[in-house]
């Protein structure tokens, strides 16, 4: 069985941070992911508010990510991890793929969340080209523009709030009311810009080559259909957290996370670093801060077990 130092799941950019500093430690790195690297900057066209790199297409910022750690000499693989068995210095972690198994002194979970998605029609299609889950990172692409907002409870009335200071006409399509905090909601209904169809079911999403309209219709007994037309598209409709196969380390809270300062979990020798974790702000540049903190704990972690 194949031995490391340090295995990390999730190449996101809080795993591939943590397998540099990782790496730049002295420790013989593994790194694991279902995907290609880059974790969700893969879908996003445009970041602006990392820094150093100016405006930056998501996945070009993944591949120089990714050549970082390459230089450094850190193994990846392509596996998806089924399930981390604790066998107290030594972490076992199994796979899916040939159901291969890695031998580690401690594991760093990068896993990250997935936001979850209709799955109506033409979404596949505008995946990160007219359709964004992230209106901090994409909004100031619709300065002036129309804007639709799918969902109706904390992150998208508190996200429309944001983008409605930024575009021309705002349009919330939910499935049922506002269920945001109450004094947010009227905050967003007295903006001028900005229209609430609640009780609706998302139907379709219009165009060929770009985003032109969403079309929907009433759950009530008129069943009204409508159709807004608009330039982009910000579904909040739930995070699905990706740590399932932790649930027999025992260091999951409702499918998340949490750690310390160290991003030490309670299971000694595991770490967890970027969105998996319960914290504020889930960017960029807050997943690549967790990723060095881990990495760096993991680090000292290894170097216990030697003395
Ligand atoms: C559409 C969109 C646009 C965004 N735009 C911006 C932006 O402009 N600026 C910004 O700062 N932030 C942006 N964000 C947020 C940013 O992408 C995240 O905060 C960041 O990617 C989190 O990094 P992470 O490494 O923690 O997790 P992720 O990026 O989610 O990476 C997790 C990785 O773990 C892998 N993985 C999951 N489960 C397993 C498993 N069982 N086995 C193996 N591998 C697994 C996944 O395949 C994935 O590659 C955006 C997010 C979205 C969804």
């Amino acid at each position: 069985m194949a031995q490391y130092d340090l295995i990390i799941v999730g190449a996101g950019p809080a795993g591939m941070t943590a397998a540099i500093y990782a790496a730049r430690a002295d420790l013989s790195v593994l790194l694991l992911d279902q995907l290609a690297p880059g974790g969700n900057i893969i879908n996003t066209n445009e970041i602006q508010n990392y820094p150093g790199v100016g405006f930056i297409n998501g996945a070009e910022l993944a591949i120089q990510m990714f050549e970082q750690v390459c230089m450094l000499g850190v193994e990846f693989d392509y596996r998806t991890v089924t399930s981390i068995e604790d066998r107290g210095e030594e972490k076992l972690v199994h796979c899916l793929e040939d159901e291969a198994v890695f031998s580690a002194r401690a594991v760093i979970i990068a896993t990250g969340t997935q936001s979850n998605r209709l799955h109506c029609e033409g979404e596949d299609r505008f995946t990160g080209n007219g359709i964004s889950w992230c209106a901090i990172c994409d909004g100031a692409q619709y300065e002036g523009k129309d804007v639709v907002v799918i969902g109706g409870g904390n992150s998208a009335v508190e996200e429309s709030i944001y983008l409605a200071g930024i575009v021309n006409k705002l349009t919330v399509v939910t499935m049922f009311d506002l269920t945001a905090d109450p004094s947010a909601c009227d905050k967003l209904r007295a903006m001028p810009n900005v229209t609430v169809y609640p009780y609706q079911d998302i139907l379709e999403f219009l165009g060929e080559d770009k985003l032109e309209g969403v079309r929907f219709k009433s759950t009530k007994e008129d069943a009204t259909e409508r159709t807004v037309k608009c330039d982009g598209v910000f579904e909040y409709i739930g995070l699905q957290p990706t740590a399932g196969f932790c649930e027999s380390l025992g260091i999951l809270d409702r499918g998340i996370i949490t750690t310390d300062a160290q991003m030490r979990t309670s299971m000694p020798g595991v770490f967890a670093c970027g969105d998996i974790i319960v914290k504020q702000l889930r960017q960029v540049a807050t997943a690549c801060g967790d990723g060095a903190v881990a990495a760096h704990n993991a680090a000292a972690y290894v170097e216990s077990l030697r003395k």
